[in-house]
């Protein structure tokens, strides 16, 4: 399943797209804070030149929403429990 969705900032259209199928595979990850497994919803592809990225969006059944950046390899909380501007 593949989605592309643009989001507008400040007057320049930042492509993203929403794959479950992206360049990198994400990994499999305990969660930082209870262990349990993680587990995967989508990830994140940014298109802009010199810019490309791939960001993972994970979901622990207790402590909510994760993010998993390839980039800097962090796995991080998202507070607030929205973690998905581009779910329907
Ligand atoms: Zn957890």
């Amino acid at each position: 399943m593949t989605v592309r969705y643009s989001k507008p900032r400040s007057g320049d259209m930042q492509r993203t797209t929403i794959t479950t199928t992206p360049p990198k595979p994400p990994p499999s990850l305990p969660c930082p804070s209870c262990r349990a497994d993680l587990r995967y919803r989508h990830s994140y592809v940014s298109g802009m030149p010199g810019q490309r990225g791939q960001w993972d969006a994970f979901f622990c059944e207790s402590c909510g929403p994760f993010e998993y950046y390839q980039r800097s390899q962090q796995l991080r909380r998202v507070d607030g429990g929205i973690a998905d501007p581009g779910r329907p």
